[in-house]
């Protein structure tokens, strides 16, 4: 690790690392983004790998694929000057500054400041023909507020796995398209907030089938339809549906931090101030999904990857890092922080 530490490290390849990679870029701060590696049904992109069309992006009147937009998002990024690693960060260690992360492959790396935007997963059902009609588009979808509004679910019958409030959310905004929507949830009560529940359980278009569990997703280029299984008698029936929306929670991948950030139970990087994405670690920032349980979207994350590269540039001035002045601004005193907040190996 004898190179000189880098001004801001990047980590994720969504649209919230590749925007921080952006206005990193233009602040002349040279990110260095590691976009992570293929495993399994993994793809370096995020959850807009398995998106087909993307229709709420601001500038895509007419929608765009969800691996389209990533490559014009990193290609933006890469054309002012971003350099990426296409490995995972294995391990870091924020207890000294220079941070120093350690990538899956290469040598060390040292860092003034971070971006962490490595989101979070869906969580799926992991049962027969989901994963395939997820990825080809035919009609398994982790995301209503995504997918709800495509042509083929209107009018149709709308399955949704889940009791939690993504359910909840997830069958009331699709019932805008829907001619039916069919809450199928594996026990006989919703773990969803009393005031959501109710307000499915008062709609007209939803029907819930309680205790229930999806065993099967039928049908070969699209779906047709659902196995059930009875989670009390074992009973096995079909129901026809023209669309089916996994709402059971997502995963953040937190897992490399080994527990140097503070997180919430949930797993979701905690950033303590209203408004900003800055963490439990002064020169460590979190942007998009994995610090974000509530909107998800790829036009937030991408609006939190560039407050986060704002704060990153403003926090490396402030400490006297790259090339930027040392500034003194409201926030803090320039020696005080210094003091306070760094501990310089
Ligand atoms: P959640 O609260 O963990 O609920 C997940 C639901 O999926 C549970 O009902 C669970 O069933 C079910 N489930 C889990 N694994 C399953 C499986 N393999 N097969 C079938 N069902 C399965 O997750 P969430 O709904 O995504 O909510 C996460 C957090 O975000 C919560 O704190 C929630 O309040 C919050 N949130 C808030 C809002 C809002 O305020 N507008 C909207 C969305 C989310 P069991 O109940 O049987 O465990």
């Amino acid at each position: 690790m004898s190179k000189a530490p880098e001004k801001v490290v990047i980590i994720g390849s969504g649209p919230a690392a590749w925007t921080a990679a952006i206005y990193a870029a233009r602040a002349n701060l040279e990110p260095l983004v590691f976009e992570g590696e293929p495993s399994g049904t993994m793809l370096p992109g995020g959850q807009l790998m398995t998106t087909t069309e993307v229709e709420n992006f601001p500038g895509y009147p007419e929608g765009i694929t969800g691996p389209e937009l990533v490559e014009r998002i990193r290609e933006q990024a890469l054309r002012f000057g971003a350099r990426s690693v296409m490995e995972n960060v294995a391990g870091l260690d924020l207890s000294r500054h220079p941070f120093v992360l350690r990538p899956s492959y290469g040598e060390p790396v040292a860092a003034h400041s971070m971006i962490v935007a490595t989101g979070a997963n869906a969580q799926w059902l992991g049962v027969p023909g989901e994963e395939r009609l997820a990825q080809s588009g035919g009609g398994v979808s982790a995301c209503a507020v995504c997918d709800g509004a495509l042509p083929v679910y209107r009018d149709q019958v709308l399955a949704v796995v889940g009791g939690g409030d993504s359910a909840m959310e997830e069958a009331l905004y699709l019932t805008k398209f829907a001619r039916e929507v069919v809450i199928v949830h594996r026990r006989d009560s919703f773990r969803a907030s009393r005031v959501m529940a109710e307000r499915v359980l008062a709609h007209p278009k939803i029907r819930v089938l309680w205790n229930r569990q999806v065993v099967e997703v039928l049908g070969e280029a699209s779906i047709t339809g659902v196995r059930l299984e009875n989670t009390v008698t074992g009973e096995v029936g079909e129901l026809a549906v023209g669309g089916l929306f996994v709402a059971i929670g997502h995963r953040p991948n937190t897992g490399f931090l080994g527990g140097q950030l503070d997180l919430h139970p949930s797993g979701y990087v905690v950033t303590p101030e209203p408004w900003r994405t800055v963490t439990s670690v002064p020169g460590v920032f979190a942007a998009g999904d994995v610090m974000d349980s509530y909107y998800r979207q790829a036009i937030t994350a991408a609006g939190t990857g560039a407050m986060a590269a704002l704060e990153a540039e403003r926090w490396l001035a402030h400490h006297g890092f790259g090339e930027s002045p040392v500034l003194e601004t409201s926030e803090a005193p320039v020696q005080q922080l210094l003091e306070d907040e760094l501990v310089v190996v």
